[in-house]
């Protein structure tokens, strides 16, 4: 199990909450009585209250003046998170508390990649409601008490806090063994043998039940965690494999030598390391390097292609398969499939079934597939078609010459024990008549 960050921190009573320095929300236990800022302390970071309570307060004429009491899901120390002013209140934990910190890059970075109406909006909401504090601060001194609680943090973002927490939380789900692979089947197409799998990330989400890879993937790369957790399901992959291969042996009529894929991301091609870790993780498991295939998309490889090159090149020396995924989909300039040690074609499901909006058709694609099926053949690849959903997509991908295909006309993604149970079962005739009397059904 990788054990590469423990982000779980935890404030003292005596210690102000550390202003944070890194890019990366994190998430603390605040214990009662601690103070998370003081009244012209420096701005730069917030936190948003996941659970608890926070008095929001400040001293006048030797008064302790509450201005309000923050409770679940509320902004702490925004407006300087967000303009880098000085505090203009303090802030004491009342309850324990548990927080997610933030800092002003975090917001900067999503403020800029707003509609700039929006952010102009933002700025100039952020100024009136400074300038109100003001208003609000002068009547203390007449008024001595006074309980306040900006509009403006009634009005949050749902989206943007879910954002905070799922990258906060993010941290946490390796350590917390919170990822599952999961594996779907590929099948040989000639001779309707089970060939290999793809295996496919799950994150049980402690609160958030099952999240799905699309709706994490993309903030695990831009927060730098894609390496570790792509390096988790590398070792995961290389730990599972004899269980495959030992199925494998129950069903030697109907199941090739199994290859088990993972996917890579951008990052991971673009970092040298990245290789040699791939090349230890094998070595020092019983995977043999020829049941590994590592599926990296055009783009990704589009952005880091001499690095790619190097890496790609010493784990294919060694034996590891390269599967460009979602073939079809890149727009780029295909020179750099002769440059690449490639071993297969991935087809985009968009390619085979048809694009969601439009009619299931694969008569229309066949131009383009039977294009893809004769340059794999050139480059002495195999090519896989994804997305294959029934039988009629399959027999003219069969009239193509496509060699394998993937998809829920076969299995949906399965956890690792019913992939290895249908390892050990697999027979595509029994598995054809049991689909056709569940359609019949
Ligand atoms: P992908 O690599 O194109 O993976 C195939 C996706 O298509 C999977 O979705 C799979 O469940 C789905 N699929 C397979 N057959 C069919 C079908 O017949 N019909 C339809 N409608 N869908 C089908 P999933 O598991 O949600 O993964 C989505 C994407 O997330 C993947 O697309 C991949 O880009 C990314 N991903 C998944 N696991 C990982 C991972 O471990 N690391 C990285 N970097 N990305 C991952
Ligand atoms: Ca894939
Ligand atoms: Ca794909």
């Amino acid at each position: 199990m990788f054990r590469g960050f423990s982000h779980f921190e935890h404030s003292t009573m005596d210690g102000r909450v550390n202003r944070m320095k890194s890019n990366i929300s994190r998430k603390k236990v605040i214990a009662a009585g601690t103070v998370l800022f003081r009244e012209g302390d420096p701005g730069g970071s917030g936190f948003f209250l996941e659970s608890g309570q926070v008095e929001i307060w400040v001293n006048r004429a030797d008064k302790r003046v509450i201005l309000g009491m923050l409770t679940d899901g509320e902004f702490v120390g925004e407006l300087s998170a967000f303009d880098l002013a000085p505090r203009s209140a303090s802030a004491t934990a009342v309850k324990d508390c548990v927080v997610v910190e933030f800092n002003h890059e975090q917001l900067n970075n999503r403020i800029q990649a707003m509609d700039p109406v929006m952010s102009h909006l933002i700025g100039s909401l952020v100024e009136r409601i400074r300038a109100t504090n003001v208003q609000i601060n002068d009547g203390f001194e007449s008024d001595g008490f006074l309980v306040a609680k900006a509009a403006s943090r009634r009005a949050l973002d749902q989206t943007c806090l879910n954002e905070l927490t799922l990258e906060a939380d993010l941290l946490q789900a390796v350590n917390n063994d919170e990822f599952q692979l999961h594996f779907q089947p590929i099948i040989d197409i000639n001779q309707m043998k089970l060939a290999g799998f793809e295996a496919l990330i799950r994150w049980h989400h402690p609160k958030r039940g099952l999240v799905r890879p699309d709706q994490f993937i993309p903030f695990a790369e831009d927060n730098n965690l894609i390496t570790n957790i792509t390096r988790w399901c590398v070792d995961e992959i290389c730990q599972q494999a004899p269980e495959f291969q030992l199925a494998a042996l129950h069903n030697p009529e109907k199941v090739q030598p199994l290859f088990l894929t993972v996917n890579l991301s951008g990052r991971d091609v673009g970092c040298a390391e990245f290789g040699e870790w791939i090349e230890g993780a094998i070595l020092n498991s019983h995977c043999p390097p020829e049941m590994l295939k590592l599926e990296v998309t055009e783009s990704s490889l589009m952005e880091n292609m001499d690095t790619a090159k190097q890496m790609l090149s010493r784990l294919r020396d060694m034996g590891v398969g390269v599967a460009i995924d979602d073939f079809g989909t890149g727009h780029s300039n295909l020179a750099y499939l002769c440059e690449l040690p490639i071993t297969t074609l991935k087809i985009d499901r968009s390619l085979v079934t048809g694009k969601p909006e439009s009619n299931r058709n694969l008569d229309a694609n066949k131009p383009i597939l039977k294009l893809v099926m004769g340059l794999a053949n050139d480059l002495g690849v195999t090519v896989v078609a994804e997305g294959v959903e029934d039988t009629c997509d399959l027999s003219m991908l069969q009239v193509l010459g496509c060699d394998f295909a993937q998809g829920y006309l076969f299995s949906k993604p399965l956890p690792a024990a019913e992939a290895l149970e249908l390892v050990r079962s697999w027979d595509w005739r029994d598995f054809q008549t049991e689909n056709e009397m569940a359609q019949s059904a």
